[in-house]
This record gives structure tokens, C-alpha cells and sequence, in this order.
């Protein structure tokens, strides 16, 4: 793939908080594209520093977030997303007066509330989800071009400086996003459809296939092509940073999580009582679901 044009800076300094599989890729296509003059990191361990050093993923990565984000123009908080508050307590008394804020948290409503109390007067915070990923984590899985073409969602509240968040859109735009922005608890109820009850899903099936043991075991993954081995990516995504979705986001995934229940036992029920017509005609739903997906270019 050639390489993406090089724009004018749009920060002279970003800094990133957690330079992991986002914080990494981030790292990789602002540089790439000339978005900052510099870009540092900080990150909880030293051993994740030294990789992300050894990758030259940003000028320079350490353990200390405070230091990282003194004179930062952007700084993005790239950890879990149950520890998001307490990254943003340890940076708030060395942010700028006037930089931006974001995040990359999968999950809105929590982390809004976790970090908005520790952001200084003066500060613009603007929250961000790129909804980009892979199932791998860590410094070594930036990657880039991973937000090209993806969407990225902005969920700006109520009286933000409006230039902060339009900077932050163009950020997004020139890593490749196609940015859109909403309100986060309509965010949170879209992404545990979309995102959070799959994983959940995926997790499921293939602990029970575990659970199944012996040689049953052996044989499910002997014969994984059969559709199983989807689900096993998908359920090697990273166990702390789930965790942290299905905790933070627990009301709208319960609420998804009910009505998926009810679904599947008007599928049992489908099942056991013969009524092939019922099964024939949602899959013939979700098969046209799967193609308008392919022609929005996002299969
Ligand atoms: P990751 O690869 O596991 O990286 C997480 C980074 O955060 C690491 O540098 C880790 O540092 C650091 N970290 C963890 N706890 C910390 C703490 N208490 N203080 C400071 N740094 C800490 O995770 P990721 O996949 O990049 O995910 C990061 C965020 O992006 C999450 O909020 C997630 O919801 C969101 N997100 C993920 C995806 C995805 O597909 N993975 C997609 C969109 C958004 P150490 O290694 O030093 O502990």
C-alpha cells in the first residue's frame, strides 16, 4: 500500500496514555502523516515502554504520565477502560491550559464519568470510540491504517468548545475515520449490539465448547472450519479490556442480552416443534443484513 499523503501538523504535541494495540496504531499513522511535531507516550509498565521504544512507535515512551502530557496539545487516554479515571487523575495537574482530552474507550457513558471530574477548568475534553480494532493487544499490535475507512465516534457533551472538538474530528479524519458524533448513552446501546453482545456471544461458545472436555474437545477443534473458528477469534480479544466493557457497560448489555435470550428461544422453540418457515425466513433476513453490510464496504 503506498504511503498516505503528509498534511500540515494539526498538534505540535499529542500524547498518549497506554500505547497498546490504539494508542500504538495511533501513534504509527499520526507520524506517518505528519498530524503532530511530536508524539510521546506513557504507559503503566516499563517492559511495555521498552517494546513500544524498541518499535519507535512514538519520540519516546515512559512510565511516567504526567511527565508525557506536560505541554501536549492532545492527549488521548489509551488504556482499558476501567482505567481511564484514575490515568486521567495522574495526568490533570500537568495538562495545558486549552489542550484537548479524548479517550478511546469502547464504552462512553462510564468513562465520561470516570474521567470529566479530573479534567482541569480550561481543558477541553472531548470523548472519542474508534470503532477499529483487532483481536490482538499490545505495542507489538499497532498497526497501520487500522482507522482507515473505519468509523469513529465523537461524543462531545453539552458546551464544549466547539473548535476543540472540530480539531479533534479533523485528527480523526486525517488518520482515515469517517467521523460521526452522538449522544454517549445512544453510543452505548448501539456498541452493545454491535460489539459487546457478539464478544459475549463468542465467549460463550467456545467455553462451552471447552467445557465439553475429552476427546469431544479434541474433535471441535479438529473440525473448527464449521463456523466454530470465527468465534475463536473473536474470543481472543483481550480478557482486561472486555472485562472492562461488560462491567461499564452492563445496563445496555443486559438490556441487548434479554432480548437475545427471548430471540433464541423463539429459535428453540422453531427448532424442536419443525417450523422450518420461521428459520428459512430470518435466515433470509440476516443473509440481505449481511449483504447491504458488504455494500456499505464494511464486511
Ligand atoms: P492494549 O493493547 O491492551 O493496551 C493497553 C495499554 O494501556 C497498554 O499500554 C497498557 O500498559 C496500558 N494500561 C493498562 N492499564 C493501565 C493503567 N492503569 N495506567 C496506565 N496505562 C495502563 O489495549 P487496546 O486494545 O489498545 O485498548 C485500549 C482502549 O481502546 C480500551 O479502552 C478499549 O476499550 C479501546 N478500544 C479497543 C479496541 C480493540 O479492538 N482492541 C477497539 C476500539 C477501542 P501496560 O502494558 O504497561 O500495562
Amino acid at each position: 500500500m503506498s504511503a498516505p499523503p503528509k498534511t500540515e501538523p494539526i498538534f505540535d504535541k499529542i500524547a498518549l496514555i497506554g500505547i497498546g494495540l490504539i494508542g500504538g496504531s495511533i501513534a504509527r499513522d499520526a507520524r506517518k502523516r505528519g498530524l503532530a511535531r511530536h508524539i510521546v507516550a506513557a504507559t503503566r509498565s516499563a517492559e511495555t515502554a521498552a517494546k513500544a521504544n524498541e518499535l519507535k512507535l512514538a519520540d519516546h515512551c515512559g512510565t511516567d504520565l504526567a511527565a508525557a502530557v506536560k505541554d501536549a496539545d492532545l492527549v488521548i487516554v489509551c488504556t482499558p477502560v476501567g482505567a481511564c479515571g484514575a490515568a486521567t487523575k495522574a495526568i490533570a495537574s500537568s495538562l495545558k491550559p486549552g489542550c484537548i482530552v479524548s479517550d478511546v474507550g469502547s464504552v462512553k457513558q462510564a468513562v465520561i464519568a470516570d474521567m470529566k471530574p479530573h479534567i482541569p477548568a480550561g481543558v477541553h475534553f472531548v470523548p472519542a470510540h474508534p470503532v477499529a480494532g483487532t483481536e490482538y493487544s499490545g505495542p507489538e499490535a499497532a498497526i497501520l491504517d487500522l482507522f482507515q475507512g473505519r468509523g469513529c465516534i465523537l461524543t462531545p457533551l453539552p458546551g464544549v468548545d466547539t473548535a476543540a472538538a472540530d480539531r479533534l474530528e479533523a485528527f480523526w479524519k486525517a488518520l482515515g475515520s469517517e467521523v460521526d458524533r452522538m449522544d454517549p448513552a445512544h453510543h452505548d446501546r448501539i456498541l452493545a449490539i454491535t460489539s459487546h453482545l457478539p464478544h459475549l456471544i463468542a465467549y460463550t461458545i467456545v467455553g462451552t465448547a471447552d467445557d465439553l472436555g475429552g476427546h469431544l474437545n479434541s474433535e471441535v477443534l479438529k473440525y473448527a472450519a464449521g463456523g466454530f473458528r470465527d468465534f475463536t477469534r473473536i474470543a481472543a480479544s483481550d480478557p482486561t479490556m472486555w472485562r472492562d466493557v461488560f462491567l461499564n457497560n452492563k445496563e445496555a448489555v443486559l438490556e441487548v442480552l434479554a432480548r437475545f435470550q427471548e430471540d433464541l428461544f423463539y429459535l428453540q422453540r422453531a427448532i424442536r416443534w419443525g417450523e422450518g418457515d420461521k428459520l428459512f425466513d430470518l435466515f433470509s433476513r440476516t443473509r440481505e443484513i449481511r449483504r447491504a453490510l458488504i455494500h456499505l464496504h464494511q464486511a
